[in-house]
């Protein structure tokens, strides 16, 4: 998501972006959410949680559908679901129901959709986009770099399949698996310093399909 946004950022401000993207596409990222839920296997290597439901927040889709305009109405039109924070969504902990705020001035849109619904129709406008080229099957395995220890600078990218790439501006956003730290440190960067924090919190989603009268009396969505 971030590479696909950054490529759409940085487009009127240079000639040409290339995104690389280390995954191949599969026929189910053409496909619907359930195309993608019933997919065998790991529909997108590079992100486990593809085909799991994710809630695009109000500040979020607000960016987005700035640099996207229609955004918002493509993901709807695809059946995700347009949301009230407040009213539509509800917390359950084995410890009880987290507080809920009952009066608020306005409401707290939320998308609710599957993350290949929010990426698949992001990466429609970057395919549309003139601009734009995706390289699919390419992944990053360092940086290249110009010049001696006071003027170094990067200039590429190199691929893990031989070969590099140029350009005037490199943005990583590999997401939590990037390597930058250490590709910056092979370039002769110091070790960026680390903070660690654990959360000691699990994930676990799942589908359920619900019997039409048991959704209909549910008071959210
Ligand atoms: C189960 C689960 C549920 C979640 N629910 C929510 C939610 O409801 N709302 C929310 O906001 N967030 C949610 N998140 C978090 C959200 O999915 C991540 O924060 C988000 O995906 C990060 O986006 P990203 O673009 O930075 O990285 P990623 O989504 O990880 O994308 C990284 C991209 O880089 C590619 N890549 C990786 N390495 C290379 C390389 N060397 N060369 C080229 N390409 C490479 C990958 O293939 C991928 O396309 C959830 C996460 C999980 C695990």
């Amino acid at each position: 998501m971030a590479g696909l946004a950054a490529a759409l950022a940085l487009a009127p401000s240079f000639d040409r972006v290339l995104l690389l993207e280390a995954d191949t596409p599969q026929d189910c990222w053409q496909g619907s959410a359930a195309d993608v839920a019933q997919a065998p296997g790991q529909p997108r290597r590079g992100v486990s949680q593809y085909r799991f439901m994710h809630a695009l927040l109000a500040r979020g889709a607000t960016e987005l559908e700035a640099l996207c305009p229609g955004y918002l109405a493509q993901l709807q039109a695809a059946g995700a679901n347009m949301t009230d924070y407040y009213q539509d969504l509800r917390f359950g902990t084995p410890a009880g129901p987290f507080a809920r705020v009952t009066q608020s001035s306005q409401p707290l849109p939320i998308v609710q959709a599957s993350r290949h619904l929010l990426e698949h129709t992001l990466r429609r406008f970057v395919q549309q986009h003139p601009k734009v080229t995706v390289m699919y099957g390419a992944a990053a395995a360092g940086l290249v770099f110009e010049g001696g220890d006071s003027s170094r600078r990067v200039v590429g990218v190199q691929l893990a399949g031989g070969g590099e790439v140029r350009g005037d501006l490199v943005v990583a956003a590999a997401g939590r698996r990037v390597k930058l730290p250490g590709w910056l440190q092979a370039g002769g960067w110091p070790a960026a310093p680390v903070t660690s924090v654990s959360a000691n919190t699990a994930y676990t989603t799942w589908f359920l399909r619900m019997p039409p009268e048991v959704e209909a009396s549910l008071p959210y969505s």
